[in-house]
Formats: structure tokens, C-alpha cells, sequence
């Protein structure tokens, strides 16, 4: 039985208020570095400026960035699940471009690996992923397996008699692409699904041209071929017929770091819009002094803080329930499985809920800015379009209701037998 708040109410509540200094110190590094080093170069960022997103991975790195959540014994700095949304928050307000390349190379990049990696994978990978000097990827779209991932997969891995693995097939729309050194893919073997780590040099292995895109335009989204790939069993992850855990553990945790970042981008969005209403004036007046703007920006601040209370509330949740794991352990995938699992469908609303408030956000947003708002020179116009894809990837909010009322309506029967049994 699942814990939704829904249906058992917490004994305690984390508030972002409550965050420990280290966590308030690393907020304002983090926010900083967006606004020293990552915004003021959009442009080049936005014009995929080869190999600027790779050296702003290690600039990150260099300041514990791509180490937090990752033991120490592995290269990384420890530090616990709010420390992880903290980052997922503040890493990306201004510049989604780059900030969905952070998100996914220590998101669901790196998740299966430090989730379900051996101690061999994590001791051969996991340090150059904490310095920035790899990144990482995560492959399960394919051509016609969108929303029915797993359903309609057609990559295709079989076992050799030398216990190796032959991997064929291909997969579309993967963020960091074209840039990665790791890449967590998906492939069906035999009755069952695999999770392999392809690494970027493996003869067999090739990225397709960078996609043409509406928005995150700075990012790196690519096909990636899998042509006869010799993979040793050193390089899969977790059991052999268990690959659609690690798929689904690590949307499970994206989802939520997902929804962390979309409230820090609404946040920035939010501020670009009050200090432009501050400046910009017509009838004589600034129009922040009209009614119908005022009525904007609060909907969009109490659409802001509802989204930051749920966030951390969830980020409380989830580091408690994390206390004691020993990320070292043998059994560490399978008991974080069972976390998030608990967690799956909170972590559903949360996306859903961010998403749909971000574009209520950045859509009033672009109104007060009127017609400048329609012109690339102001940061209305690309918050705008990098918005929409945000109710499309990483499970699309159609799939992700369904992922919640699936969930609601089996707590329900479940309750209904429970009463159904205590009445005879
Ligand atoms: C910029 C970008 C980056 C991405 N990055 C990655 C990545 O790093 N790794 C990765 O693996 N994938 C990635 N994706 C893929 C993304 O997760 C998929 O695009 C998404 O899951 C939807 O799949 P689809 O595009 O095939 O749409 P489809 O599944 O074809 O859906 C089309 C429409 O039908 C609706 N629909 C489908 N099934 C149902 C249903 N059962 N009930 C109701 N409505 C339904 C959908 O909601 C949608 O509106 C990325 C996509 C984009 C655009």
C-alpha cells in the first residue's frame, strides 16, 4: 500500500525554511553560478557553441555540482536528497538549456548506475562522472515506443555463449546525446528487459545529427545506433531480466527533480516579469500598477509557492525515508526501489502540477511583456518555447494522470475490500 499524503497525512513536514546551512550554502553557490556563469553566455549556449556544454559540466563539477547524493567512497560528497533538490531547483532558473543538461547527466543519467551499479561499475565510472570529466545519458525512447516505452521496444539484446551481450536497435530524442561518455539503454532480452552501460568509444556504437527543436535549443538531443555492439556482463546493470526496474526508478526520481526545476525556472520567470512591470510604463504609470497585472503575478506567486511547499515537502519525505541506506551496499538499488516506489505517484503530481504551472507562469509572463515579450532580445520569448516540452518528456502529463489515477483507483478497492472484510 502506497503512503500518499492522499491517504495518510505525514507526522512531520519538511519546509525549505528548515534547510540545514550546508544546504542554504549551496543554494546561494548554486544560484550564483547561474547568474555569474551560465546566463550572461545564453546566446552561445543557445547557438550549441561546440563543446561549451561539456566545459560547463566540469565548471559545475569543479564546484561539487555532479558529486552531491553520490558516497565519497565513489568520488562524490555524500549529502542527501534535499541537497539534491536544492540543485535541481536552483540549477536551472534562466538557462534551461543548460540546466536540463545538468538535470539529466545527474538525474537519470546517473541514477541507475549509482543505484544499481556494482561496486566494480561504481568504482570505474562514478569518480569521472563527480569531476565532470563524463557525462551521462539515459536511452529508452525509441521511433514507435514513446508512452508504451517498454511495450513497444524494439532494441534488441542477446546473449553470446562467452556471457557477452550483442545490442541492435536505436533510440530517438535522448537529452545529452550528442555529448555524452555513459549512456544507461534499454533493450529487450529474450521474454524480459536489460539495462546495459554503452560507453561512448564501444565499436558499434553512433549518435545522429542534433535535433532541430522548439525550445532548449542549447541542449543536446540526438538518435543514438546500437550496430552489433559486443557488451561484456560487466557492463549491465542490475539482473539480467530486470532492466524495467532501473528504467522506472529513475523516472521516478526524474519526475521529481523535473518538478523541482520547473518551480526554480517559474521563479525566475516570476521575477523577470515583476522587475519588467516595475520598469516599463504606459497611461503614464508603470504598468505593474494595473489591476489585471497585479492579478498575474500573485496567481503566479501563490501558483509558486503551492509548487515549492509540495516539492520540499516530498524532498523531507524522501531523504527520511533514505536515513540509514548505505549507498555502498550490495542491496542499496533495491531498497531505494522500494523508497521511490512508495513515492511514484507524488512524484507524478509534482511533475504534472510544476509543468502546468511553469506555462501558466512564462504564458502571463510574456503577456506583460506585450509585444517585447514576442521579440527573441527578451527572455520571455525562449522561456516560452523551452516551457512546452515540459508537459511532453519524461512521461507526458496524459500518461502521468494516468500513472496517479491508477494508482488513486487501486488504493480505493483496496479500502473498499479492507472495510468490505472488517464488516462481516
Ligand atoms: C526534447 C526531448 C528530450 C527527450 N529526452 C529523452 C531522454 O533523454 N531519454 C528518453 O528515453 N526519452 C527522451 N525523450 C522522449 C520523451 O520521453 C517522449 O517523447 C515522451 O515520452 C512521449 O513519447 P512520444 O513522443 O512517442 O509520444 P506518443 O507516445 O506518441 O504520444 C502522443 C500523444 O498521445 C498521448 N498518449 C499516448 N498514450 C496515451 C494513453 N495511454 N492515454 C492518453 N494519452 C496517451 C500522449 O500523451 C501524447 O499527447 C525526449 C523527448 C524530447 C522531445
Amino acid at each position: 500500500m502506497s503512503e500518499s499524503f492522499l491517504v495518510k497525512s505525514p507526522d512531520d513536514m519538511f519546509i525549505p525554511e528548515e534547510a540545514s546551512q550546508e544546504d542554504k550554502l549551496l543554494a546561494k553557490s548554486a544560484r550564483e553560478f547561474m547568474d555569474k556563469e551560465i546566463i550572461p553566455i545564453s546566446d552561445e549556449i543557445e547557438s550549441k557553441k561546440h563543446g561549451l556544454l561539456r566545459e560547463l559540466i566540469k565548471k559545475a563539477a569543479d564546484l561539487g555540482f555532479t558529486s552531491v547524493g553520490v558516497d565519497e567512497s565513489y568520488g562524490g560528497l555524500g549529502m542527501g536528497e534535499i541537497s539534491y533538490t536544492v540543485l535541481a531547483e536552483k540549477l536551472f532558473g534562466g538557462q534551461a538549456s543548460y540546466g536540463i543538461t545538468w538535470n539529466v547527466n545527474i538525474g537519470i543519467g546517473r541514477m541507475p548506475l549509482a543505484y544499481y551499479g556494482t561496486e566494480e561499475q561504481k568504482k570505474r565510472l562514478m569518480p569521472k562522472i563527480c569531476s565532470g570529466d563524463y557525462v551521462t545519458a539515459y536511452a529508452l525512447t525509441e521511433a514507435e515506443a514513446g508512452s508504451d516505452a517498454l511495450g513497444g521496444m524494439k532494441t534488441r539484446a542477446v546473449k553470446q555463449s562467452d556471457g557477452s551481450y550483442l545490442l541492435n536497435g536505436q533510440k530517438i530524442f535522448i537529452t545529452n546525446g550528442g555529448i555524452s561518455d555513459i549512456y544507461t539503454v534499454f533493450a529487450r532480452l529474450d521474454d524480459s528487459f536489460a539495462a546495459f552501460l554503452v560507453e561512448k568509444d564501444m565499436p558499434g556504437f553512433s549518435t545522429g545529427k542534433e535535433e532541430n527543436k522548439l525550445g532548449l535549443r542549447g541542449s543536446s538531443t540526438t538518435t543514438l545506433f546500437f550496430d552489433d555492439i559486443k557488451i561484456s556482463k560487466e557492463n549491465m546493470l542490475y539482473h539480467e531480466d530486470q532492466g524495467h526496474y532501473v528504467a522506472l526508478t529513475a523516472l521516478d526520481v526524474g519526475r521529481f527533480d523535473l518538478a523541482a526545476a520547473f518551480m526554480g525556472e517559474a521563479k525566475y520567470n516570476l521575477m523577470n516579469a515583476i522587475k519588467y512591470s516595475k520598469e516599463r510604463r504606459q497611461f503614464a504609470r508603470p504598468i505593474a500598477s494595473f489591476g489585471m497585472t497585479q492579478k498575474k503575478l500573485a496567481k503566479a506567486a501563490g501558483q509558486i509557492y503551492a509548487a515549492e511547499s509540495s516539492v520540499y515537502r516530498f524532498a523531507g519525505k524522501w531523504e527520511k525515508l533514505c536515513s540509514g541506506l548505505d549507498r555502498t551496499a550490495d542491496d542499496y538499488g533495491k531498497k531505494m526501489m522500494n523508497i521511490l516506489r512508495v513515492l511514484s505517484e507524488e512524484s507524478s503530481i509534482l511533475k504534472t502540477a510544476a509543468s502546468d504551472i511553469l506555462a501558466s507562469v512564462v504564458d502571463d509572463e510574456l503577456q506583460i511583456y506585450g509585444g517585447n515579450g514576442f521579440m527573441e532580445d527578451y527572455p520571455a520569448a525562449r522561456a516560452y518555447r523551452d516551457e512546452r516540452v515540459f508537459r511532453i518528456f519524461e512521461g507526458t502529463n496524459e500518461i502521468n494522470r494516468a500513472v496517479i489515477a491508477k494508482m488513486l483507483t487501486k488504493q480505493i478497492r483496496s479500502e473498499e475490500h479492507t472495510s468490505e472484510l472488517q464488516s462481516h
